[in-house]
């Protein structure tokens, strides 16, 4: 099984990764940079190799669709 990504982890944190956006219009999955499937509740993202991040997180790295 892949990991969830920690909000705590490192490279999280100096991207400040939520699980759950502060911005209804700013989810991961209506971003450029997630993989996998559309409607999982994790999903990979390009920007953390190796976890699975949040459909509703968010990060600095946000990149719109
Ligand atoms: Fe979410 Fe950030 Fe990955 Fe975009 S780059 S899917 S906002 S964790």
């Amino acid at each position: 099984d892949i990991p969830h990504l920690a909000e705590d982890d490192p490279q999280a944190a100096a991207l400040k990764y939520v699980h759950k956006s502060p911005d209804d219009s700013k989810h991961c999955s209506g971003c450029l940079l997630i993989q996998g499937t559309d409607g999982d509740e994790w999903r990979p993202c390009s920007v953390f190799p190796g976890k699975l991040v949040s459909a509703t997180g968010w990060c600095s790295a946000f990149a719109p669709k």
